[in-house]
């Protein structure tokens, strides 16, 4: 039987576990996937290896400690340097990035998206910045400290701190902070939150499974939204793909994925 695993901190709240066990369950794919709290992100490879893992996501905040740990990274995570799925192939470990895509797909329904602020600019903004610029979609960023910014002036968005913000109008605002996981926080202070959510059309929150504090308020102001579990989806299916190397349907994948969703 095959192994899989999320590694994050924390980890307890990952609905990965449900989501690839429903894949291989009713697809009799024999395999098993579980849930590994990891505190040091150095320790990703050893781990994994002495687990005797086939693959494996990792989540916050290991993604950027992933790559670093990857014998060789293909597609989108190499131009963004940050891998959330990682396969094992002949005891080599190979990083991929599925985060882009699938949030691609989680907003397709609010059609054409010409402008987007993120808020936040660790692994999961990289990975999203990179393609909406890819798309040529204005991109802003703003986040609590400006050292994570350098990358994203490079690629060539508007970059912010909160002491430096400026407004502009956005179709889609996108929380990537974990502001809000597990604790009640906004991603900025409430000031800027209030003037952000004036002036965007819809909301994105990559965190999923709650209603974080920033997305109550976009709520309270009528702004339609989406938490971030089309995300998790999407990457979901792309990621296991990846783990049963393309042997099951991409159809069937998605199907008895979404199903996880009502346990
Ligand atoms: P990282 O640790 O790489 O980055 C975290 C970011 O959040 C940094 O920019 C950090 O700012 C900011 N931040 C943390 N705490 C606060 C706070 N209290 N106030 C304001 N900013 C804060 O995390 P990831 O990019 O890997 O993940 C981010 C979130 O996205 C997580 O909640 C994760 O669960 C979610 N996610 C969901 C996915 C899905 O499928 N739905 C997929 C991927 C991620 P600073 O630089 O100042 O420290």
């Amino acid at each position: 039987m095959k192994l899989f695993a999320i590694f994050g901190d924390p980890v307890a709240h990952s609905r990965s576990p449900l989501m690839h066990n429903s894949v291989f369950k009713h697809l009799k794919y024999n395999a098993c996937y579980t849930r590994v709290h990891l505190t040091d992100g150095s320790k990703l490879k050893e781990t994994f290896f002495a687990l005797g893992l086939s693959g494996a996501n990792v989540t916050v905040p290991h993604k950027e400690a992933a790559y670093a740990a990857c014998d060789e990274v293909r597609g989108f995570a190499k131009k963004v340097g940050v891998v959330n799925t990682l396969i094992n192939e002949n005891g080599k470990l190979i990083g991929y990035n599925t985060d882009a895509d699938g949030f691609m797909f989680a907003i397709k329904e609010f059609g054409e998206i010409k402008n987007i602020l993120i808020l936040g600019a660790g692994g999961t903004a990289k990975a999203l910045a990179s393609r909406f610029m890819q798309e040529g979609i204005n991109t802003s960023v703003l986040n609590r400290s400006p050292e994570r910014l350098a990358y994203f002036k490079e690629l060539g968005c508007d970059c912010f701190t909160w002491s430096d913000f400026k407004i502009a109008s956005y179709d889609l605002v996108v929380n990537t902070t974990s502001a809000g996981l597990k604790d009640e926080e906004l991603p900025a202070p409430l000031a800027l939150i209030e003037e952000i959510l004036d002036n965007t059309s819809f909301v994105a929150d990559a965190i999923y499974g709650k209603v974080t504090p920033f997305l109550k308020m976009a709520k309270g102001k009528n702004i339609i939204c989406k938490d971030g579990a089309d995300m998790l989806l999407g990457q979901g299916v792309l990621a296991n793909e990846l783990f049963v190397n393309h042997e099951l349907k991409t159809s069937d994948i998605k199907l008895y994925m979404s199903k996880s969703f009502e346990l």
